[in-house]
């Protein structure tokens, strides 16, 4: 890759920032199709949030993605939010058109894409079990209401944050029953998918939920790709069920986000690709 002075600058901001897959992810894909952009991780601390997004603004960096732990933090930071954006109340793609920060939310899409990718999985009708209500759980519960989910049950710590999650969304899509538990319900007879939106399970030993009473034909899918198997995901194999870590979804909403900033369709199954190494 040949950095010039024309070369646009893309990045990501986040704390940590060291675990993503983006970096390489964005840079080979935009390698492939010929770009003349440079995507740089930015690990950013939470007292310099603020002046971290002026400067990327200010610099005129093109376009960021926004990880853990800012995707709902820096939506007062920009000027605008794509309509999807704003429902879901977080971000994790920032486009840079002419001095305006644009937020967008491509997760949502990236998971439903890979549900169906990876899993053969529809949501429409379907009832859902979504351990975690934080940026990413915003993001998948929105995403799986507007796929027509029939039902929805928010498991989350704090359960205050589920439940005003429940009630917001609850307005948006009246067709879906949304329900909310602090802690994890004791059967899942009914539930067509159990997904975990949160970062239990990123450091290979704790369980975000358990799959023992999920009915046989049930599936599971965890955000978590590093590990490639959380423990929530050694309980799925151990229980027989088909399931699915988040490598899928960290491409499909690459693949969005790099429309978004370029104009430009990557190739359909490049980014996930190039993140198993087939590339
Ligand atoms: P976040 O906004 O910080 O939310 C974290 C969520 O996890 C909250 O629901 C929080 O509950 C819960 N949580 C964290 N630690 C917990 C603990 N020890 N016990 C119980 N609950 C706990 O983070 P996020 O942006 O939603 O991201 C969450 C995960 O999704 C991360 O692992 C991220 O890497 C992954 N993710 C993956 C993809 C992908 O493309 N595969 C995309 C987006 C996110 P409280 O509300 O009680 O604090």
């Amino acid at each position: 890759m040949l950095i010039t002075g024309t070369t646009r600058v893309l990045g990501i901001i986040g704390d940590p920032v060291s675990h993503s897959r983006s970096p390489q992810m964005q840079n080979r894909a935009l390698a492939v199709a010929g770009l003349d952009y440079v995507y740089v991780p930015f690990h950013v601390q939470p007292e310099r949030l603020a002046e971290a997004v002026a400067g990327l603004r200010a610099a005129g960096v093109h376009g960021f993605n926004v990880t853990v732990p800012y995707k709902v933090a820096v939506v007062p930071l920009l000027d605008r939010l794509s309509p999807e954006a704003a429902q879901i109340g977080a971000v994790n793609t920032v486009h840079n058109d002419n001095g305006r920060l644009v937020g967008h939310n491509t997760d949502g899409f990236g998971l439903v894409s890979s549900l169906r990718e990876e899993l053969g999985f529809d949501p429409h009708g379907a009832d859902l079990v979504v351990v975690g209500a934080g940026g990413a759980g915003r993001a998948a519960v929105h995403a799986l209401c507007a796929a027509g989910a029939g039902r929805v049950v928010i498991v989350n710590r704090t359960v205050a944050r589920a439940q005003a999650l429940a009630e917001e969304f609850g307005k948006l899509f009246p067709g879906v029953r949304l329900d909310v538990c602090q802690s994890f319900p004791a059967s899942l007879v009914e539930c067509d998918l159990l997904l975990n939106t949160t970062s239990i399970g990123m450091d290979g030993f704790s369980l975000s939920a358990d799959p023992a009473s999920l009915r046989d034909n049930a599936v599971v899918y965890d955000m978590i790709y590093s590990p490639p198997e959380t423990p929530l995901l050694s309980a799925a194999r151990c229980r027989g069920l088909h399931f699915s870590n988040g490598l899928g979804m960290l491409a499909a909403q690459g693949e969005y986000a790099f429309s978004i900033w370029t104009g430009v369709t990557p190739p359909q199954g490049l980014m996930k690709a190039l993140l198993v190494g087939d590339l």
